[in-house]
Formats: C-alpha cells, structure tokens, sequence
C-alpha cells in the first residue's frame, strides 16, 4: 500500500492556504482539513448564543458548553464535498462573514479553546492522507508531519485577494474593513500566548507575492513527489 503523509500548510490570513490545500489534496485523493473553519464554526455558535458580541464576552458560559459542542467535517449531500459541521448543522455559507473574522481570534486564543480544537485535529489525522492548513499545524497539532509548508505575502495584495473573493461571494463590505481585519487577526494569532502563528523551522517557505495558484500548487507537489 502507497505509503500516506501529513502535509501541513500554515502562515498568516488570506495567503491563499486553503486553495492550496484543497488543490494538493485533490491531487494527492489526500482529504482537506480547514482548521480555520473549526475556529469559524465556534465563533459562528458563540455569536448565535449571544456568548460574544461587540460590548461582551462570556467566557465561562463558553467554557461550560464547550464539551458539549460538536464540530466535524461530514460530506454534505448538497454537493458531495467535505464540510465544516457544527452541532448537525453545515455552516460553511454561514461562517465567512466580516463579523465571524471580527471575533474568530479572540476565541482561538483560549486554552480551552485550542486544547478542544487539537483533539479533534489528531482524530482527523489519525489515518494520515490529510492536508491540513492553519497556523499552528505544523507547529502544535502535527509537529512530526512529513511535509510543512508556510505561505506568505504582502498584507496588501491578502487584503485584495480576500476583498474580491468576499465580493465575487456577495458580501457587502469594503477594502478597508477586509484589510483592517486581517492585520487585526494577524496581530492577535502572531502575538497570543498559546500555540502562536510561527513557521516551524523544519517547514518549506513560500513568498506566494508573485506567484499564481498554479506555481504555489507546483512548488508544493514537486516538494511532496520528488
Ligand atoms: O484560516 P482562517 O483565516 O479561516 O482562520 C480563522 C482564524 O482562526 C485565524 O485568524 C486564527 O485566529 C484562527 N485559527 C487558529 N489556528 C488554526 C486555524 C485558525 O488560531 N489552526
């Protein structure tokens, strides 16, 4: 049998890791694991339940449900593809708004928060034949993983590649709110205490500034096949 890998994917917001992800998996019948999403997904719940908002946080009511929440990745019969499901329900569509971003690293610093997170990410990764992208993959949740990759690129052109994504999806919201957002995030995941954003020292850098889908796509499986 075809010997299976962990291929990490990591670095800062709206590089470009999840495309890439999807893409190196699909080559590889590997299976995409968007960790972001599952930060996503609690903050989605914790601003339904009235946990977070702009004037509080609960923090104990969070904790307290924690365990009781369930966040997966199920096919989802609408278009056979691998989806982000919290509590039975698939939230993807749900889970990319300006308002999710806002608050999604104010809850991805908790302890609990992460510990909760990584469990889960293991489990996911038990089986090997995943590629996985975030920020602490290859650092934290799968630090003896056969392939780390850290993606880069200018907080500019994230910010316009992430603006016109958002834009093509229908979202109303401006450059400025979307690069605001992500130096915000930046900040927050490269500066918390538990499991910061940080190129593990045995990960591949890629400075994606110049380079299109494509040429990201080829550096990776050239790396992975050769
Ligand atoms: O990848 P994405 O931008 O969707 O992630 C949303 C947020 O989730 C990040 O800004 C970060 O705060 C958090 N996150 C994290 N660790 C991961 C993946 C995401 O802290 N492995």
């Amino acid at each position: 049998m075809l010997e299976k890998f962990i291929v990490t994917i990591d670095g800062t917001s709206s590089t470009g890791k999840s495309t890439i992800a999807k893409r190196i998996a699909r080559k590889l019948s590997y299976t995409y694991i968007d960790s972001g999403a599952m930060y996503r997904a609690l903050t989605f719940f914790c601003l339904e339940q009235k946990i977070i908002s702009k004037s509080f946080f609960k923090k104990d009511v969070l904790l307290k449900k924690l365990n009781n929440i369930k966040i997966d990745f199920k096919k989802n019969p609408k278009n056979n593809i691998l989806e982000i499901n919290l509590n039975g329900a698939f939230v993807e569509d749900k889970i990319r708004t300006i308002m999710v971003s806002d608050f999604v690293s104010i809850l991805a610093k908790l302890d609990d928060v992460r510990t909760f997170m990584v469990k889960i990410q293991h489990s996911l990764g038990e089986k090997k034949g995943v590629v996985m992208d975030g920020r602490d993959i290859g650092t934290v949740v799968f630090p003896n993983a056969e392939y780390k990759f850290f993606l880069e690129a200018s907080p500019k052109l994230r910010a316009e590649r992430r603006f016109n994504e958002l834009k093509k999806n229908n979202n109303k919201v401006s450059y400025e709110d979307v690069y605001n957002n992500i130096i915000s995030r930046d900040t927050h995941d490269i500066n918390r205490l538990n499991s910061p954003l940080k190129m593990a020292s045995d990960s591949i850098f890629i400075d994606t500034e110049s380079l299109d889908l494509d040429e990201v796509e080829n550096i990776i499986l050239n790396h992975i096949t050769s």
